[in-house]
């Protein structure tokens, strides 16, 4: 059995550096440490700060008083600056620049009076993060059906949620085009999200199964993994090696393995070596 791993699997660009930027902090010692929400939805993850002393806390009045809070990839609001400020905590913002021009083409279009909309998951962290940035008009769908529900005004600026897939934002875009007589597209999926998705793809077209390696709670896995379900081929989703089940594996000749950008390296290797001790059988 021949096991083919996506070029583009693993962290990103935005995730290496908020990891990066917290096992610092911890090594630091200046101090309690805190991550506000888990730094990346990988629990492996965080499972290796907790043993480096880092706390994940849901809201800022969880942090211990003089205690260091890191903003992780995902980003926040304004709101949550402020709080911050207020609570005279220390702050090392690991908000990754993709999504913070994302938070600016939303404030922005917000001031030029433009109502926005954001191509996303309305719970995700990342978008209500944006959304503090959108003005009190703002709205967000995730697919094109059922934007009739919504009340549309005549100037509309689109922004996506930086994980989102391009034919997702196209959708939405032609769906809301003729309902205005203005309408603004930034289009905010970052590069690492575009190049992973096109690989993840290209991948499922030529395997007769793909592993989608990563986060059960990671949005970006899951997309990756609808994305090759798209392509017909047989996929499951797992966090570790673990989870593989012999099974899935009779009769394919070729997998492709692919991970979300916050799957670690060394998850995938495992997953990697895993199948090909199977294949050797
Ligand atoms: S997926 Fe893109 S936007 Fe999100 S953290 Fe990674 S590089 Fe940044």
């Amino acid at each position: 059995m021949k096991v083919i791993v996506s070029e583009g699997a693993g962290f990103c660009f935005g995730v290496k550096r908020a990891i990066q930027l917290a096992f610092d902090t911890a090594k630091s010692g200046a101090g309690p440490v805190h991550t506000l929400g888990p730094i990346i939805h990988n629990p492996q993850v965080v499972e290796r700060l907790a043993g480096e002393g880092v706390t994940v806390i849901d809201s800022v009045g969880g942090a211990e008083d003089g205690g260091i809070l890191i903003i992780r990839s995902h980003g926040v609001g304004p709101s949550v600056y402020r709080e911050i400020e207020n609570r005279g905590l220390r702050m090392i913002d690991a908000t990754c620049p993709f999504v913070k021009t994302a938070q600016e083409h939303a404030r922005k279009l917000s001031e030029a009076g433009y109502q926005v909309i954001i191509v996303g998951e309305e719970s995700h962290p990342e978008v209500r993060g944006i959304l503090g940035y959108a003005g009190a008009d703002a709205f967000v769908i995730g697919r094109e059906d059922g934007i009739e529900q919504f009340s549309i005004k005549r100037k509309v600026g689109i922004i996506a949620q930086t994980t989102q897939s391009f034919e997702n934002l196209s959708r939405v875009v032609l769906a809301v085009l003729p309902r205005v007589s203005e309408l603004k597209v930034h289009n905010t999926i970052c590069n690492a999200t575009r190049q992973r998705q096109a690989e993840a793809i290209g991948l499922a077209e030529r395997v007769d199964l793909m592993l989608v390696v990563g986060g059960k709670n990671s949005a970006n896995t899951q997309r990756l993994k609808t994305l090759c379900e798209e392509k017909g081929v047989r996929v499951y989703h797992v966090e570790t090696s673990d989870e593989i089940d012999d099974s899935w594996l009779e009769g394919a000749r070729t997998v492709g393995v692919t991970g979300g950008a916050s799957t670690p390296d060394w998850i995938i290797s495992d997953v990697k070596k895993r199948l090909q001790e199977q294949g050797d059988r």
